[in-house]
C-alpha cells in the first residue's frame, strides 16, 4: 500500500543534512568521548518548582480532557505575557496553546495556506521549516539571508519573491544564526507583508533569550496584529522541551480556527502541563534569566576564545543559543570542517549547509555543554580551524 504524496515528500527527499549528527551520536553509542555541541537542548532540566506544579496538578486530577484551545488560566499568562512585553492589548481569545512550537508552526500554516500555495521562508532556518510548509502540502521558497548582510533578511528579497505567494515565515532571534533582527530589518519586512498580502508567522521561540540588542516582535508593527501569527513556546525559555507546550497568537478568528483544527488532530495539550506552565509564566522573569544564563556566560566564553585569531569568525551572538562560526578562512565547506573536526577532536558542530544554502563555509555551535567542558571544545575548534587554515596555504 502507498502512503500519500503529501506524507512521503515531507522530507523533500535527498540528504536531511543531519548525517554529521546521527554519526556522532553512533560514536557516543560506541563509547567514544564526543563533546557534542549539535542541538538546542539545554543542559539543565525542568525546574524542580514547576516540576511541583506539574505533579500538584496531576495528583489534584488534571489528567483528564482538557479545553482544547487550552486551560484559560494559561491562556491568561501567556496573553499577559506577550501585552507586557510587546504593548499590544492581547486576550485569551486571541491564544491557542499547542504541543510545542513545532505544533504551532504547523497549524499556522495549516491555516493560512492552501495546497500548492507558495510560503516563503528564511534561509538558513530551523530544520523542520520545509518540511513543516511541504507537511501542508504548500511549497516551500527559501529566500536567502547571506552573511554579507549578517543575515539579516532584505526586503527587496522578499518582495521579489512575495507575488503569488501566502506567507512569510521568520524567526528572531534566530535559530541557526543567533542574530536577532533589527528595526529595520523587520519594518522592511512589514512593509512588503502589507503590500503583498502576506501573512506572516513569526517564530519567537527564543524571545527570551537576547544578550546583545532587543527582541522586536513583529505583531506590534503598524498594522500587523491582523495579518501575523505568532508562534511561542516554553521549550528554551523555561528547559520544557520535553513537555511540549507552546502557543499560537493571532487575530481571534485565527484562533477559532486553530481550535477547530486543534479538535480535528492534538486535541489540546495534558491540564497538567499546562498547569506546570502557567505556574512557571507566572513565576516571572527570574525563573527565564535563570535557565538563559548559562548561555549567556558560553557567548562570552565563546567569543572570548576567538580574540587574535581570523581563522574562525564569530557572527554576532546575540540571542538564543548558538554561535554561529565563519569558518571560511580555512578554505573548507561547514560540512567538510565539522566531518573533519568530528574524526580529529571528537567535537561534534552542525554543518551550516543542514541549515540552508546561506550558511556554507560555517558551523553551528550549540553552547549546551558544561562551561569548562564548552571552554575546552571552542578552544580545540579554535586551534583545529587555525591548523586548517595555515594548511590551505
Ligand atoms: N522554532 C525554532 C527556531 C526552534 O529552534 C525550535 C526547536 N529547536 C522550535 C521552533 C520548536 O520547538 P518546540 O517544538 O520544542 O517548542
Amino acid at each position: 500500500m502507498k502512503a500519500s504524496h503529501r506524507i512521503s515528500h515531507i522530507t523533500g527527499g535527498g540528504s536531511d543534512g543531519w548525517g554529521l549528527f546521527y554519526r556522532a551520536r553512533q560514536m557516543v553509542a560506541a563509547g567514544l568521548p564526543v563533546t557534542e555541541l549539535t542541538i538546542g537542548e539545554h543542559d539543565i532540566r525542568t525546574h524542580p518548582s514547576i516540576l511541583d506544579a506539574m505533579d500538584q496538578a496531576a495528583q489534584g486530577g488534571h489528567t483528564g480532557y482538557a479545553s482544547v484551545p487550552g486551560t484559560h488560566a494559561l491562556r491568561q499568562a501567556v496573553a499577559d505575557r506577550i501585552a507586557k512585553r510587546t504593548g499590544v492589548a492581547t486576550t485569551p481569545d486571541n491564544i491557542m496553546i499547542t504541543p510545542g512550537g513545532q505544533a504551532a508552526l504547523f497549524a499556522s500554516h495549516h491555516a493560512v495556506c492552501d495546497e500548492g500555495d507558495r510560503a516563503l521562508f528564511i534561509d538558513p532556518y530551523y530544520a523542520t521549516y520545509p518540511g513543516t510548509i511541504r507537511g501542508v502540502g504548500a511549497v516551500p521558497v527559501p529566500i536567502a539571508a547571506t552573511p554579507d548582510h549578517g543575515f539579516q533578511p532584505q526586503a527587496a528579497d522578499v518582495a521579489a519573491q512575495a507575488d503569488g505567494a501566502k506567507s512569510l515565515l521568520i524567526n528572531t532571534p534566530n535559530n541557526p544564526t543567533g542574530v536577532i533582527y533589527t528595526c529595520d530589518t523587520l519594518d522592511g519586512i512589514a512593509e512588503v507583508c502589507r503590500t503583498h498580502d502576506l501573512w506572516l508567522i513569526s517564530d519567537e521561540v527564543y524571545d527570551t533569550q537576547v544578550w546583545s540588542g532587543t527582541h522586536l516582535s513583529p505583531r506590534a508593527l503598524p498594522d500587523m496584529a491582523d495579518r501575523t501569527l505568532v508562534v511561542g513556546s516554553m521549550s528554551k525559555s523555561h528547559a520544557m522541551t520535553g513537555s511540549r507546550v507552546g502557543w499560537v497568537c493571532g487575530p481571534p478568528d485565527m484562533i477559532a480556527h486553530l481550535t477547530n483544527l486543534a479538535t480535528h488532530t492534538t486535541y489540546g495539550v495534558p491540564g497538567f502541563i499546562q498547569d506546570a506552565a502557567t505556574f512557571a509564566l507566572n513565576a516571572g522573569q527570574a525563573l527565564e534569566d535563570e535557565v538563559g544564563a548559562p548561555f549567556a556566560r558560553r557567548r562570552h566564553l565563546t567569543l572570548k576564545a576567538l580574540e587574535g585569531q581570523n581563522a574562525v569568525l564569530a557572527v554576532p551572538v546575540d540571542g538564543a543559543m548558538y554561535a554561529m562560526l565563519d569558518i571560511r578562512a580555512t578554505g573548507q565547506s561547514g560540512e567538510s570542517f565539522a566531518e573533519a573536526l568530528l574524526d580529529a577532536e571528537n567535537i561534534a558542530v552542525m554543518p551550516g549547509e543542514s541549515f540552508g544554502k546561506a550558511a556554507a563555509g560555517h558551523v553551528r555551535v550549540a553552547m549546551t555543554v558544561a562551561d569548562d567542558a564548552y571552554t575546552a571544545a571552542i578552544q580545540r575548534i579554535v586551534a583545529f580551524a587555525q591548523d586548517q587554515a595555515a594548511k590551505k596555504q
